[in-house]
């Protein structure tokens, strides 16, 4: 049996009675009892009608029965669709109609709306992880060759509509060993998990790493940099979005001590601010691990465990993983790499490339020896004048100036240029307009802002992506 849910079976054997699961200081889930309990969640999808092959879609609060419910899909052999808990009922259709699912699974609130958009059968989770019924069952795992479907996960709709990527049982598998191996996970670490469950990086990136090796897994409902703080003295691994960095730097409660009995923070779904890496470190001590991957092929480069992190970019390939540049844009290959866009061969062959390859549309430099740094996003690519202008290189140039948080730089249509450079920005300091633009004259004239704008927060998903679409949006009317 090839299937993923082979593996962490046998990682299941070798744990004895380590436990799997502490909620809030207690242990909800032995390793020695996992077994039985998959086995009851996969006999209740099989009696809702799921047979291998078919789809079910996950829309629920973070709990550790959704966690249950995730593997229990695997054991069943069944295509697991999990959505982000943000899309609304409206927006539910779009992903229902696409997925095509047997079960659907959602909280309560939603089971009567969902009800009237789809023939599957709907069972409902809530936030505390009730509402289905699994009492003691035997269930015999489903064996799946390589190449099957283990998951459907949408992309996360930063440069236009999800798209749904189709993930084999040997993709997770072979890019959550590469990792288990690159990161160095044992049966002793213990990860705080406080990222969402919908996504690649909590979903596939952390749980497999533990579910893997052995390990434990700290489980939060949601970031609360108080929790993790108090945690870390016994926990060895925190996995996390950028954002969570920023919080914790800016926390008292980040210091040497607090962090003394931490292995390893690792980064990444969006870039880590070289000012964040170098508070961190400077506050802790560790040099924060930033690696890079997408939804459609999981991880793809990571900073070394052993070698030099370096801040701004996202290390090498992992092992397998091929990687190539071709037009500035980042063309990867290897046994992560997904099996195409669910139902969409256009979308797909739009995106590969002869012999394999597969073009990320990230914007990306490669060193002689093989380090990879994401410059950007071809489709952030602003058009002004007829001239093309990458975003990074005026962001990096704002970031720097004291008194400015962070900025975003976006195209704005523009009567006369097509596009004109707008750079929004937030402040940690005082700083104004003209002073902003004065501090970036190092930059070609035509890069340079025409407006500079100030806000409290830049637009972010709940994975610290900042959304320049609904930028773009906000302002499209500045020019007109
Ligand atoms: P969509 O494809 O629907 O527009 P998305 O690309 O944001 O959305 P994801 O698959 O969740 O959806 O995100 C993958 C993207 O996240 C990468 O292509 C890259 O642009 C960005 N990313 C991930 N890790 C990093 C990192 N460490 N540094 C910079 N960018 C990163
Ligand atoms: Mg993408």
């Amino acid at each position: 049996d090839a299937s993923l849910y082979a593996r962490i079976a046998r990682a299941a054997a070798a744990a004895g009675d380590r436990p799997l699961l502490i909620e809030d200081g207690r242990v909800t889930l032995a390793w020695a009892e996992l077994d039985a309990a998959t086995a009851a969640w996969a006999a209740a999808l099989a009696r809702a009608g799921a047979r291998p092959g078919d789809r079910i879609v996950v829309q629920v609060e973070k709990s550790a029965a959704n966690v249950l419910l995730y593997l229990a899909a695997l054991r069943a052999g069944l295509v697991y669709v999990p959505l982000n808990t943000a899309y609304t009922v409206d927006e539910l259709a779009y992903f229902l109609a696409d997925a095509d699912p047997s079960v659907v699974v959602v909280d309560p609130s939603r089971a009567e709306a969902v009800g009237g958009l789809t023939g599957a059968t709907v069972l409902t989770l809530d936030a505390a992880g009730g509402g289905i019924e699994t009492p003691p069952a035997a269930f015999e795992t489903v064996p799946r060759a390589p190449d099957d479907l283990a998951a459907i996960l949408y992309t996360s709709g930063t440069t236009g509509r999800s798209k749904g990527a189709m993930l084999s049982q040997d993709n997770l598998a072979s890019n959550a060993e590469a990792l288990v191996a690159l990161w160095r996970f044992t049966q002793d670490d213990v990860l705080i998990h406080a990222l969402p469950i919908y996504h690649v990086h909590g979903l596939f990136v952390a749980l497999h790493c533990v579910l893997l090796s052995g390990a434990a897994i700290r489980f939060h409902a949601a970031f609360d940099a108080n929790r993790v703080l108090a945690e870390m003295a016994e926990s060895t691994v925190l996995m996390g979005v950028p954002t969570f960095y920023v919080r914790l730097a800016a926390h008292p409660g980040l210091t040497r001590a607090a962090a003394a009995n931490m292995r390893l923070f690792v980064s990444g779904s969006a870039p880590l601010l070289e000012s964040t890496f170098a508070e961190f470190e400077a506050k802790t001590g560790h040099r924060i691990l930033e690696r890079y991957g997408m939804t459609e092929a999981g991880m793809i480069t990571s900073n070394p465990y052993a070698g030099d992190r370096v801040p701004g970019t996202v290390g090498y390939p992992l092992p397998g993983v091929e990687a190539r540049i071709v037009d500035e844009v980042l063309q990867i290959r290897g046994p992560n790499l997904f099996k195409g866009y669910w139902r969409n061969p256009e979308k797909t062959a739009e995106d590969m490339r002869e012999g394999g390859w597969f073009a990320t549309g990230d914007i990306a430099t490669m060193a002689p020896d093989g380090r990879v740094a994401i410059t950007g996003r071809a489709k952030d690519l602003i058009i002004a004048g007829g001239l093309n202008i990458y975003p990074k290189e005026i962001e990096l140039a704002i970031d720097a100036i004291p008194g400015i948080g962070e900025s975003a730089v976006i195209g704005v249509p523009h009567p006369d240029l097509g596009e004109a450079v707008v750079a929004v920005c937030t402040r940690n300091g005082e700083v104004d307009e003209a002073e902003v633009l004065a501090a970036i004259q190092g930059l070609a004239r035509f890069k340079q802002p025409r407006r500079v704008l100030f806000t409290d927060a830049l637009p972010r998903n709940a994975m610290g992506k900042v959304q320049k679409a609904e930028l773009r949006k906000m302002h499209a009317a500045l020019f007109a």
